[in-house]
């Protein structure tokens, strides 16, 4: 009986999971961030949202191999997932897209948050297994938002794509809110 809950168990939290990165899947993103939604109207707290885009990133599939590519993305995944805290849900949203769903943080609060992957990010060294060869830095853009009243989650993750377009067209490796406001004012 016990192998059979165990192996279920472990069916389930794969079905929750993406498999290259270890974060949370797509599906389990949707539920979590309803379920936030709904917690942060009955409580009365705020419930803030990041979407991170790693910059140029066909340039490291494109120069260095796909497998260099998937090594990058799952660096990205740690960081954020290793920044973020228990009660909070980091996921892959799509290809090299990460999402992050903090429950009773507000928009500076979550900029901050993301801020600081961002320059975590910035920091790291990335190296190839094979030969040691460092890969160029990798950085990413972050958009950020904060959940209003009876929203939908589509319009949430629209203002969120819209704060993270801003943040690429102003120049990549930044941070930037629904507001406008540059993450780096508020870190
Ligand atoms: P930008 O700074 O504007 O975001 O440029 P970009 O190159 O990151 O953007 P673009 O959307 O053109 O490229 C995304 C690339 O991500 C294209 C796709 O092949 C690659 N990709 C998506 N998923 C994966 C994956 O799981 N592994 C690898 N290695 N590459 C992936
Ligand atoms: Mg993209
Ligand atoms: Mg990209």
């Amino acid at each position: 009986m016990d192998k059979i809950r165990n192996s279920l168990k472990e069916a389930e939290a794969r079905s929750n999971t993406d498999a290259l990165t270890g974060l949370a899947n797509r599906r389990s993103l949707d539920e979590f961030l309803r379920s936030a939604q709904i917690a942060a109207m009955e409580k009365g707290r705020p419930l803030s949202v990041f979407l991170i885009d790693i910059d140029h990133f066909k340039k490291f599939n494109d120069t260095f191999g796909h497998q260099v590519g998937d090594q990058v993305l799952r660096l990205v995944a740690k960081v954020l997932q290793e920044s973020v805290r228990n009660q909070d849900l980091a996921a892959r949203y799509g290809g090299e897209e990460l999402f992050a769903v903090l429950p009773g943080a507000d928009l500076s609060a979550c900029a901050e948050v993301a801020e600081r992957i961002r320059l975590r990010i910035a920091d790291a060294r990335l190296t190839r297994r094979n030969t040691g060869q460092e890969i160029s830095s990798v950085t990413v853009s972050i958009g950020v938002a904060q959940f209003r009243l009876a929203e939908t989650a589509e319009a949430l993750i629209e203002r969120c794509d819209r704060a993270l377009y801003q943040a690429k067209r102003s120049g990549r490796n930044r941070t930037i809110t629904e507001n406008g406001v540059d993450g780096e004012v508020l870190a």
